[in-house]
């Protein structure tokens, strides 16, 4: 996999981007963000942490200047972005019949979005607990440490699963291989299904929100529709494991002084990932004859705040 194309360079896409252009791969930045795309070839990617600053030399391009095709494609645009961008790489010959296809995005149901544009055997699934965010156009800021878990969208390994969790190590990303990556995907989507929108409507931290006394009467009923949900598309997840992962969320020290990422897009005037998270549990519980009508409320809520704070 000797060409590499990260589309979505946002916050999460300049991240994996630039640490795998840095362990040496040819990696191409494609985003439509035309200001970000300019200062990152005017300027180069400026990278702050928490003790240092530096750039990284990465080529960027608009989606309507593809003119290659690439080994390795990671999405990373915003969900609802996905699919008018794979459509975009397919239409311009960016995507041959080898091409692997990974997104790492929150929530649910992209390969399914995906397989009607490209083949199901290319597409692969991940997880990450990587976190990244924009200071401005050409810019970001990376803290903490992370990890990514991933595996091919139809179950299988071929030699491409190799070479993508190489790339990833090569890169310090600290990869595995999943063997059942749509369990961790349905228990990451479920601890953004329940603190993204009830900090978002709320408009409250992870701490504020769980210093509430009676929070588990909140959380559990969202928690058990998705339970029931996922039983109905083959995925087991723990009720009780769930919660706790959710409360381990709440302290100061861990991740209880931040504002999710909904919360985050909501009010700065951006869409929301509501219908992939919230959205797409209720959809399937449509589909399933299972009543999800905490999901279903919360969707609505979300959406009626897209209405009054997206510009
Ligand atoms: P992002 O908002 O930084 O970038 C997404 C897209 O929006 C990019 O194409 C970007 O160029 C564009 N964009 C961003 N700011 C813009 C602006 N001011 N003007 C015009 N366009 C702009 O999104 P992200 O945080 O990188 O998330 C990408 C995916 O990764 C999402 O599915 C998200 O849920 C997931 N994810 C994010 C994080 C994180 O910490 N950021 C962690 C795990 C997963």
């Amino acid at each position: 996999m000797t060409n590499i194309a990260i589309a979505g360079a946002g916050a999460m896409g300049s991240r994996i981007g630039s640490y795998i252009k840095q362990a040496g791969y040819s990696v191409t930045l494609i985003d439509t963000w035309e200001d970000h795309v300019r200062a990152i070839n005017t300027n180069g990617l400026e990278v702050q942490t928490e003790t240092d600053t530096y750039t990284v030399n990465i080529p960027a391009i608009l989606p309507t200047e593809v003119t290659e095709s690439f080994d390795f494609i990671i999405i990373l645009t915003k969900a609802m972005q996905s699919e008018s961008m794979i459509q975009e790489l397919y239409n311009r010959g960016a995507i041959h019949q080898d091409t692997a296809i990974l997104t790492m995005m929150n929530g649910l149901g992209h390969d399914e979005r995906f397989k009607k544009i490209v083949p199901h055997s290319q597409i692969f699934l991940a997880v990450t607990m990587w976190t990244a965010g924009m200071r401005g156009p050409g810019q970001i800021l990376l803290e903490g440490q992370g990890s990514i878990e991933f595996q091919r969208a139809d179950g299988q390994v071929d030699h491409r699963t190799e070479a993508i969790n190489k790339i990833f190590n090569d890169a310090g990303l600290n990869a595995k291989v999943s063997n059942n990556v749509f369990q961790s995907i349905w228990s990451k989507a479920t601890l953004n299904s329940v603190l993204n929108p009830l900090c978002s409507i709320l408009n409250k931290t992870i701490y504020e929100f769980g210093s509430y006394e009676h929070t588990r009467a909140m959380v559990q009923p969202i928690i058990e529709e998705i339970v029931a949900v996922g039983q109905t598309r083959g995925v087991t997840l723990d009720a009780e494991a769930l919660l706790k992962k959710i409360e381990a969320a709440y302290p100061k020290e861990t991740q209880g002084l931040h504002y999710p990422s909904m919360h985050q897009d909501l009010y700065h005037g951006r869409y929301t990932e509501v219908d992939y998270l919230n959205g797409q549990i209720s959809q399937y519980g449509r589909e399933a004859n299972i009543p999800t009508p905490n999901n279903d409320m919360l969707t609505h809520l979300i959406h009626q705040l897209e209405m009054k704070y997206v510009k």
